[in-house]
């Protein structure tokens, strides 16, 4: 193994200067409490940041470490340091190579951002299958019938405007079920979008900043446009 050479260190991309290696004191209270530590072979919360600090910053983005790390945030929490290792973690994200990003996601954020969804289901039917789910709710759920029930696409002035994984739509319908009843059971005035109704914003977690906004600003609209007070994305 080749010695490393700190006095050469390489620059890196992220928000972590050399001097980060001496306020990091390997105290190893971010990798005891991390929910992943030993799920990748070699790496763990502390080995990541000592060693983007020392300048192998790129052998850390090649690796599987921030993909597998959920970003929940408590090995930053936790440090008496104050390192910034949840931010630290996403950064290493958005510094992988598009084509580069693991499984669907990248995929599914370009599908987002060209037809309104992760999975681009077209929109006709999306609102064939939130109609027809309506009616099965209404008429055909003998447990717990809803009479009167249909989902209120497009409503103005609504008090809730839900976002949607376009895997229910697409593979789960009977979960987009679940909220509508409890909407039915609290009388909730509520609507939803029938364009840029995506709830999951692959962005974000891919560190893909420009498309997180793009979602982002898209749900905003669906607000103003149809002047619904309260956003909730159910994800
Ligand atoms: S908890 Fe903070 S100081 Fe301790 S090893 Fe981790 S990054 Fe370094
Ligand atoms: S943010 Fe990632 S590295 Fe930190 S504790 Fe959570 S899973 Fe572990």
């Amino acid at each position: 193994m080749e010695a490393l050479k700190l006095g050469e260190r390489k620059e890196g991309k992220l928000d972590l200067t050399p001097e980060m290696a001496d306020v990091c004191y390997t105290c190893t209270t971010c990798s005891s409490g991390c929910p992943i530590s030993g799920v990748v072979p070699g790496w763990d919360a502390r080995k990541a940041i000592r060693s983007i600090a020392m300048g192998l910053e790129q052998e850390v983005v090649d690796s599987k470490f921030p993909w597998v790390c959920t970003l929940c945030g408590r090995c930053q929490y936790a440090c008496p340091q104050g390192v910034q290792l949840q931010k630290t973690f996403r950064g290493l994200r958005s510094l992988r190579e598009r084509d580069k990003v693991p499984g669907p996601l990248h995929k599914g954020t370009i599908m987002n951002y060209e037809r309104g969804n992760n999975l681009g289901i077209p929109k006709f039917d999306f609102l064939f299958l939130l109609a027809e789910l309506g009616v099965e709710l209404m008429e055909e759920d003998e447990e717990q019938p809803c009479p009167g029930f249909y989902v209120p696409v497009d409503k103005e002035n609504a008090n809730i405007i839900v976002t949607i994984n376009s895997k229910e739509p697409f593979g789960e319908p009977e979960d987009m079920a679940f909220w509508w009843k409890i909407f039915y059971a609290a009388k909730e005035d509520w609507t939803v979008s029938s364009v840029n109704w995506e709830g999951v914003n692959w962005g974000l977690f891919t560190g893909d900043d420009e498309n997180m906004k793009i979602q982002v600003e898209r749900v905003l609209e669906n607000a103003r446009r149809l002047k619904a007070k309260t956003i909730l994305y159910p994800e």
